[in-house]
């Protein structure tokens, strides 16, 4: 199971990520999370990042790219997973659709195709998001970083839905629903056939 969740902020990506990663019991893997503790831990990166998650933009694709190349090599990544919050923009997921072409073994293999690759996108009207973000009440989740994520989110993220859907990798849910609801959904979608 090779999953990626999409979604503006406050789809409820990270809690349904979340709770299907622990029923398949396979890792969930944030980048928000992942950058969040290196600023707690104020590593190197933890310091470069900051000011990019506070302002709401993007931190740099490079030290993105470091990061999940990092984390894919780990023992637990090696069987399947679910990706909460990567990739956010095209260079990020053209860099790992050919990470996880060569990790899989999927030797020759360019495409994409070959890969048991799934891109769950939750979609949600922005008027839900804005209060469902705002009631969270996280360090980045003031009004105005609100709506800085979520233009982003347009620009740079929505993109990718193309993407994935040209792929035939889409998976598209509607998150606007009850969170248990969207969970069995998801659930139905994606076991089965992987
Ligand atoms: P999230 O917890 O997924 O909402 O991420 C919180 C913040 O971390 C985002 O607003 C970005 O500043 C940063 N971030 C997380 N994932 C990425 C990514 N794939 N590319 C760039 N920035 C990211």
């Amino acid at each position: 199971m090779q999953l990626i969740f999409m979604g503006p902020p406050g789809a409820g990506k990270g809690t349904q990520a979340q709770l299907l990663a622990a029923l398949w019991k396979i890792p969930h893997i944030s980048t928000g999370d992942i950058l969040r503790a290196c600023v707690v831990a104020k590593t190197p990166l933890g310091l470069k990042a900051q000011a990019y998650m506070d302002a709401g933009d993007l931190v740099p694709d490079q030290l993105l790219m470091d990061i999940v190349q990092e984390r894919m090599n780990q023992p637990d990544a090696t069987s399947g997973w679910i990706l909460d919050g990567f990739p956010r923009t095209v260079p990020q997921a053209a860099f790992f659709d050919k990470l996880i072409c060569d990790v899989s073994g999927g030797a020759g293999s360019t495409s994409g195709k070959d890969c048991d690759l799934r891109a769950v996108n939750l979609d949600v009207p922005d008027d839900i998001l804005v209060s469902r973000l705002l009631s969270r009440g996280r360090q980045d989740d003031n009004e105005e970083t609100i709506r800085r994520r979520l233009q982003v989110y347009r620009e740079q993220t929505e993109p990718l839905i193309e993407f994935y859907r040209n792929r035939e990798q889409l998976v598209a849910v509607d998150g606007n629903r009850a969170m248990e609801l969207v969970t069995a959904e998801l659930q139905q979608a994606l076991s089965g056939d992987s």
